[in-house]
């Protein structure tokens, strides 16, 4: 079965009484090159496991058996699974985990399927679980890398660097634990339904070690949340939602820091929020 052909997809959804459901994110893919191409730039090889989130009714899943020691994908919804069982069955590396993936205890999953195997994460991610997905799979520090099919503006904003308008706090959370990369774009024209906006893979290599020193990430994270608080505010300004020092206190430790005190928290990257981080936890626990 081509499970990427328009008609034979529509056969197999009216032959299983499937309608799409827009709250589950359900874009499936209808064009053979990018379930191809996806699972060619997630590098998955035989000694390999990999934990895909949303097979639908498994194009992707398809290509990730054929090259991958082992498969199981995490799906939600329960009108897919005898359509899983038939579209599947040539494959015996392939587990379905029926659920939602939010409630999944990853670190029990990974240790159940993939015992002796390197584990990535590959998937078209239902577009309305996109950031709490992601911020779960890179906090797991369970898997090799992360390789997504998502909505091209998160992915852009993902790669971002700072001070562009796409730089947030979720770039400085994703490049933090990755080193994200784009690599390439999907049209609207090759999901059924067709969804309004483009859409771009991303692969993200887990990094080995954090790529700056910091106290602690507790410490870190309050920072970047501090600094991120208020947008278009300074960055003085802004750390005063998070931390208690007077603000004259907080203009030296920026400055200290080589910082100009009417800089932007959105232009700050990985090493500034470091040093920011340990002058700040310097300040406030009398850590001098
Ligand atoms: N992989 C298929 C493809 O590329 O054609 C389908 C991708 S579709 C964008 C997203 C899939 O994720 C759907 O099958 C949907 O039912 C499933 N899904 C949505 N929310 C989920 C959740 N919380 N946990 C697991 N699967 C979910």
């Amino acid at each position: 079965m081509h499970l990427c052909d328009r008609n034979e997809i529509q056969n197999l959804l009216a032959r299983h009484g499937f309608r799409f459901a827009k709250s589950l994110g359900q874009n499936f893919l209808i064009e053979a090159w990018v379930p191809r191409d996806i699972a060619a730039a997630c590098g998955a090889d035989e000694g390999c496991g990999v934990l895909e989130i949303g097979p639908g009714i498994g194009p992707l899943t398809d290509e990730l058996c054929k090259l991958a020691g082992k498969v199981a994908s995490v799906e939600l919804d329960q009108r897919l699974y005898p359509v899983l069982a038939e579209t599947m069955a040539g494959h015996d590396n392939f587990t379905l985990i029926p659920g939602d993936v939010m409630k999944l205890d990853l670190a029990k999953t990974v240790a159940e399927q993939f015992p002796g195997l390197r584990v990535k994460v590959c998937a078209n991610l239902p577009y309305n679980i996109t950031t709490p997905v992601l911020t779960k799979l890179v906090e797991s520090r369970l898997f090799e890398s992360l390789t997504v099919l998502i909505q091209k503006e998160v992915a852009e904003r993902i790669c971002a660097a700072p001070g562009t308008a796409e730089y947030g706090a979720f770039s400085l959370l994703m490049q933090y634990y990755t080193e994200p990369k784009l690599c390439f774009t999907v049209p609207n024209t090759c999901f059924m339904p067709a969804p309004k906006v483009t859409s771009a893979v991303i692969h993200c290599p887990v990094r080995e070690k954090p790529p700056v020193d910091v106290p602690s990430e507790a410490a870190f994270w309050r920072a970047v949340r501090g600094g991120f608080a208020l947008r278009r505010k300074t960055l003085v300004n802004s750390l005063q939602t998070a931390y208690q020092l007077p603000k004259e206190r907080l203009t030296e430790i920026v400055t200290a820091c080589g910082l100009d005190p009417a800089v932007r928290g959105e232009r700050l990257g990985l090493a500034e929020y470091a040093s920011l981080t340990w002058a700040l936890w310097r300040a406030e626990e009398g850590n001098g």
